[in-house]
């Protein structure tokens, strides 16, 4: 069940206040922030949870980097490669 630890608190380090488990499993547009591993591994089986309840495709958006830092990152080889 996939609410089985939402009334469980973290807190957390991006808004400065404890949050509930369901907060951090639906914060991305329904799925879960990309953090979850790093804030829940030490209060849950994080991975056994995320492997049992998303898709493969799911895991890629949940742990795809931010968009501002892809294009940061193209910025930076574009940069370098003119630099050359
Ligand atoms: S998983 Fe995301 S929303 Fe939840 S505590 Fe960590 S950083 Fe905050």
């Amino acid at each position: 069940m996939k609410e089985q630890f939402d009334s469980k608190t973290s807190y957390c380090r991006s808004l400065g206040h404890h949050v509930p488990f369901r907060y951090c499993r639906t914060v991305n547009n329904g799925l879960p922030c990309r953090k979850i591993r790093d804030c829940w591994y030490e209060k849950i089986d994080i991975d056994g949870f995320i492997a049992q309840f998303y898709t493969e495709s799911e895991h890629k958006q949940i742990f795809a980097p931010p968009a501002e830092k892809i294009s940061s990152l193209i910025d930076l080889i574009r940069k370098a490669r003119d630099n050359k």
